[in-house]
């Protein structure tokens, strides 16, 4: 293991905090100084200062064996984006199975602490953790802790400093807690700090360039790269952490911790603006905008379809539409005729002209998207569609009455077609694309 706190290896935290890093720490021993009780387990007031400086500057999380709700409250107020409890058990896979184990150890635990005077059951719901700090009779406690615990079916045991933990089997730990906040964060990689048996969870992943892993106290069996001393210098690397992206933002700046809700919302914004680029880009090489494309591809897939059934398949309202299938009929691209059935409907088929645009081509936005989709894994692709589907509903239903809706895409539909009128009897869209079949 190696200092991380040592001038020699400065580098390395200095290319770190270069990249869209997620710090993350334990709490006890590691934030916080190990005390006799653990409700009395706080941060220093220098340690208090500092964290709340580095939540302004980076992505800061904390994975503590404490129950989440008692791990929030030590931490409130300090911008931490996220507190994971139960060694990585809550928030997101705490489940009531998880509970019912706990309880049906409770008996035989109860009574194998009983004999020991100072013995506590720390009962966090999802899992246990009996403390023997207090006992008098360290060893022989622990002994007995450990043969009872050995006797639980379903049970992880992991030990501690003076303390046994007792999980459910399979239940997330650590290390999963710790991927799964990096991605959800849209982190690249991350730090890690703990001091005991359960951090070892993380130590053990073991990404190199990823994950830089660092434990409290150096430790020759422990699967962790670096260390600081002791708890006290976590005070040295919060301030250093603070000190190299300080610098760093005055030479290469590193992208902006923007959050999730508004990460998320820069993302979307930076889609619709690249929606609108290529419409207009493709409006001056091909003659029709992406909508309009759009409309060419899905009627070319089934002609006689009713309007009203196109704008169902594209979310807008019909309104919205008429103004589209105008521009393509006075470009004699698409042909709208009364359904025998039903004369209120119109039913829409391609021209022989518009059928020659009903191809593949390159700088479209489909061709964009279809590039884009090759190269992600069909599960992500699935996750993809579950978050955009949502995000619609949710809007769709956040009060926006669908007149208004109807304007906005009304007006911004009309400007585009004032962008795209051209004197009658200009053949435009006058460059066939070329096609590579369909
Ligand atoms: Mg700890």
């Amino acid at each position: 293991m190696k200092n991380i706190l040592s001038q020699a290896n400065r580098d390395v935290l200095e290319e770190l905090t270069c990249s869209r890093l997620l710090l993350a720490f334990d709490y006890d021993g590691t934030l916080a100084p190990i005390v006799t009780d653990p409700e009395r387990a706080l941060l220093r007031r220098e340690t208090r200062e500092l964290l709340a400086t580095l939540t302004k500057i980076y992505q800061v999380i904390v994975i503590s064996g404490r129950a989440q709700a008692d791990a929030l409250e030590k931490l409130r107020g300090l911008g931490v984006r996220e507190v994971v409890g139960n060694h990585g058990i809550e928030p997101r896979h705490a489940t009531d199975h998880h509970i019912a184990e706990v309880r049906r150890w409770r008996p035989v635990l109860d009574e194998c602490v009983a004999p020991f005077k100072g013995v506590t059951i720390e009962d966090k719901t999802f899992s246990v953790a009996i403390h023997y700090r207090q006992s008098r009779e360290k060893k022989k406690a622990r002994a007995a802790i450990l043969r009872a615990a050995a006797a639980l079916s379903d049970a992880r045991v992991v030990g501690g400093k003076q303390v046994v933990n007792i999980l459910p089997e399979g239940a997330p730990h650590k290390g999963v807690a710790l991927e799964r906040e990096r991605n959800r964060l849209d982190c690249d990689t991350a730090l890690y700090v703990g001091d005991d048996e359960t951090d070892e969870d993380v130590f053990a992943l073991d990404q190199p360039g990823r994950l830089l892993t660092i434990r409290v106290g150096a430790k020759r069996s422990s699967a962790a790269t670096y260390y600081i001393p002791n708890q006290r210098a976590i005070d040295d690397l919060l301030r250093t952490l603070i000190e190299v992206r300080r610098r760093s933002a005055l030479g290469r700046v590193p992208p902006p911790a923007l959050g999730e809700v508004l990460g998320f919302m820069s993302l979307m914004w930076g889609v619709d603006h690249a929606l609108q680029k290529t419409s207009k880009r493709m409006e001056t090489a091909l003659g029709v905008t992406g909508p309009q494309r759009l409309v060419i591809r899905i009627v070319g897939r089934f002609p006689g379809l009713p309007a009203g059934e196109l704008a169902k398949l594209l979310h807008v309202h019909p309104s919205t539409l008429t103004g589209i299938l105008k521009r393509l009929e006075r470009q004699s691209l698409l042909r709208r005729r009364a359904d025998p059935r039903d004369g209120r409907r119109s039913l829409l088929s391609l021209t022989d002209r518009g059928r020659v645009f009903d191809v593949e081509t390159e700088g479209t936005v489909e061709a964009a998207i279809q590039q884009a989709l090759e190269r992600t894994p069909q599960e992500k692709l699935r996750a993809a569609r579950e978050v955009l589907t949502s995000i619609a509903q949710v809007l769709g239903n956040s009060g926006s009455s669908e007149s208004g809706c109807r304007d906005d895409e009304s007006a911004r539909t009309q400007s585009g077609s004032r962008h795209a009128r051209r004197p009658a009897g200009v053949s435009r869209p006058g460059k066939p694309p070329s096609g590579r079949g369909r």
